[in-house]
């Protein structure tokens, strides 16, 4: 089992800190260096691997001060090496990497971003999805279509039901809002947004999310069509 430590930066990121049996470790998306090296001294731990999700600088603008103090190694999408600097493993569709002997395969998830991967990861039944897929919404369409976005949504939402869901932002409040209003008699909806409420109300994180949840509660994913997902992502953008 990795264990996984939630680390809030930024103003709403979280970076994901992933200590495995073995001792190895890594962040994903530090878009910060402070809380994490603090974070790490703490725990007396080093890092061995930071992975990027995407080049967004609230995803990578900690990599260059972590590199500096831990010589950790650098991993990222193949289609962003342009964009993020000094990758040492760049990683494609169908992949695989291996963190502290467990096997990690790469999705490429465009929309968000044109080179965007989620890092799955079967034995430990997670996916870390960045700004791909957030708990009831998606990230904006900066670089993608809403059909890059719709195949996107199909690959991660093949994955195993129990899979749980590792995002960038806490943004899961105004987005189960958000999903009420297109939703509003969605039962599982409407008990998922008073279990957030009460979570955010207590301070607390609401990651990770399953897979299970996103099936029920997010109207993205459940978009009869790619034209109907254009729209929804539209009114979202205005929301
Ligand atoms: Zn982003
Ligand atoms: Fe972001």
């Amino acid at each position: 089992m990795i264990d996984v430590q939630i680390i809030p930066i930024l103003k709403d990121n979280y970076a994901y800190l992933l200590i495995g049996e073995r001792g190895k470790t890594a962040i994903i998306d530090p878009g910060e260096a402070a809380p994490i090296i603090a974070e790490l001294e703490r725990q007396n731990l080093s890092l061995d691997y930071i992975l990027n999700t995407h080049h967004h600088g609230d995803h990578i603008a900690g990599n260059g001060a972590l590199i500096e103090k831990f010589d950790a190694k650098l991993v990222g999408p193949s289609k962003e090496s342009i964009r993020i600097s000094g990758m040492d493993i760049t990683l494609s569709e169908g992949d695989h990497f291996s963190f502290d002997g467990e096997d990690v395969q790469i999705l490429e998830t465009p929309g968000h971003t044109s080179g965007h991967i989620c890092f799955y990861f079967p034995a430990s039944e997670m996916v870390f999805t960045g700004d791909a897929l957030f708990l009831m919404s998606v990230g904006r369409l900066f670089e993608g279509t809403p059909e890059e976005l719709w195949t996107t949504l199909r690959k991660l939402t093949a994955l195993p039901d129990a899979t749980k869901v590792y995002c960038g932002h806490e943004y899961t409040l105004s987005n189960a809002e958000f999903c009420l209003s297109v939703e509003p008699n969605n039962q599982a909806l409407q008990a998922r947004m008073d279990e957030v409420q009460t979570i955010r109300d207590e301070g607390r994180t609401t990651m990770p999310g399953t897979i299970a949840q996103e099936k029920q509660t997010n109207v993205f994913i459940r978009a009869e069509s790619v034209e109907r997902l254009a729209e929804i992502r539209k009114l979202k953008d205005e929301f």
